[in-house]
């Protein structure tokens, strides 16, 4: 009896496939090895909120790591690390490998822009003493969890006379922090039936920024001169400099453990600098690899990968190709030639919400990195589809490496649905699947990730770069 039940017990490990919690599969100094790995990247969540930020910090990492900034047409040999700066809103990282581009990149894409609350052109008004900026919403958000939560500006204000001023206030102790109101549940009778989605509205989206009038005049509007004032003190701003500028509106939550066991890490902007750190930390690591290792930090994701700092531009084939040509080869061929991880994120299985989520497909935290063949919706539109034989390489690997991975589909079939930049990236005939980490209430104020995953996906990209 014993005998047959350890007979049908190797067959199933054999047969079946089960994906395990990470933590039977990682040895002790892996989970330590991934909580410390964490602790950079919890830096890293409260240091760069916005693509712009996200830009200084990996530019800062990378020159401190050996990378120079690239020279268009100039020759770099193996070994060699560059970065190419994109306007400031996207970042392309390079190590040159002993192959050169003869046979391709290996490159690993994510994206630094969250979704948030994007300033208007023509923000600030005063209405019944109170001063307030409109809004417009950047990405896909549920607008009622934006009201009533800290927040904060980030962002550029390009002066009339040229000179770009930064912009972060809500972040420093002490800073003043901005909020968006809502209604008391005593008087929010009409506004409670209604359905989740016009509950709060988009022009209801109008951050508090001040109450005091200037220097206690009775004047109209002087509770919104006082904050012009504020403004002009402090960056040399008038109301006309709103016109040419990006400033944005992001919680003012820092990245924090969550639960007990700190098996866990709340922040905004998982989504996509949960994928963005890992790849960046592994093109930093990555020595003499054997093929040219590329690791692209985009922006505009969120919105579609549109404009000039998306992926749906040429910014990093144009990399590419002028890589390529400076060793003689032809850039197209090197695309061709190319293989590419699109690190975004997943929806994590949330047994509250059990019924969007089909179980046998669906990602689930602490189960690794997670591998998503295709997005897309209504029968996979708008979706990269990798080949069979894209995943049964990426599979070997992550297999022969023993690290912990699993696979995801976003959610039932006709739930929803969503996009990465994966399509973009293949539209130039390059080799490219979805990889990342599974998240929890992803696209909202504070969403929430695993320690371990975060960790598989950076050993992923290691490997991913080596290959
Ligand atoms: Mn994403
Ligand atoms: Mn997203």
């Amino acid at each position: 009896m014993a005998e047959e039940n350890s007979r049908i017990k190797e067959l199933k490990e054999k047969l079946v496939y089960e994906p395990k919690h990470a933590s039977y599969k990682m040895d002790a100094e892996t989970v330590e090895a991934a909580d410390s790995f964490c602790e950079g990247y919890m830096s890293f969540l409260d240091e760069a909120k916005t693509e712009r930020e996200a830009v200084t910090k990996a530019i800062e990492l990378a020159r401190s790591n050996g990378f120079r900034e690239y020279v268009w047409g100039k020759y770099y040999g193996p070994g060699e690390k560059i970065y190419y700066n994109n306007r400031g809103k996207a970042v392309v990282l390079a190590v040159v490998g002993e192959m050169g581009l003869s046979d391709g990149a290996r490159i690993v894409a994510a994206h630094i822009d969250s979704p948030r609350l994007d300033l208007k052109p023509n923000p600030l008004y005063e209405k019944d003493e109170i001063a307030c900026f409109k809004t417009h919403y950047y990405g896909g958000i549920k607008k009622y969890q934006w009201t009533a939560i800290p927040l904060a500006l980030h962002g550029v204000v390009v002066r009339a006379d040229g000179e770009t001023v930064r912009v972060n206030v809500g972040e420093d102790e002490g800073d003043p922090k901005f909020v968006i109101t809502d209604l008391l549940p005593h008087l929010a009778g009409e506004q409670m039936a209604k359905t989740l989605a016009s509950g709060v509205a988009g022009e209801d989206l109008n951050v508090l920024v001040g109450s005091r009038p200037f220097e206690q005049t009775e004047d109209a509007e002087s509770v919104k001169l006082n904050i012009l004032h504020i403004l002009y003190e402090k960056y040399g701003m008038t109301e006309a400099d709103f016109l040419s500028a990006e400033l944005e509106i992001v919680p003012a939550f820092k990245a924090a453990d969550i639960g007990f066991d700190r098996s866990m890490i709340g922040a905004y902007g998982h989504d996509d600098r949960v994928c963005s750190y890992p790849a960046l930390m592994g093109v930093l690591d990555v020595e003499n690899p054997a093929h040219t290792t590329v690791c692209v930090l985009t922006d505009k994701e969120e919105i579609g990968s549109e404009g000039n700092t998306g992926l749906n531009s040429e910014y990093m084939t144009y990399f590419i190709k002028a890589l390529a040509k400076s060793e003689g080869l032809d850039g197209e061929e090197v695309l061709s030639k190319s293989e590419c991880l699109s690190a975004d994120v997943n929806a994590a299985y949330d047994p509250d919400y059990a019924s969007q989520y089909e179980r046998r497909n669906a990602s689930f935290i602490n189960k690794g990195v997670v591998i998503t063949k295709y997005t897309g919706s209504r029968g996979k539109g708008a979706s990269n589809d990798a080949s069979a034989e894209f995943m049964g390489k990426v599979r070997r690997m992550l297999d022969n490496a023993g690290i912990c991975w699993q696979i995801g589909e976003l959610g039932r079939v006709d739930a929803g649905g969503g996009g990465t930049v994966a399509k973009y990236v293949a539209s130039h005939n390059i080799d490219v699947v979805d990889m990342g980490v599974p998240v929890l209430s992803m696209h909202a104020p504070y969403e929430v990730v695993s320690k371990l995953d975060v960790y598989a996906t950076y050993q992923a990209c290691v490997e991913f770069y080596r290959s």
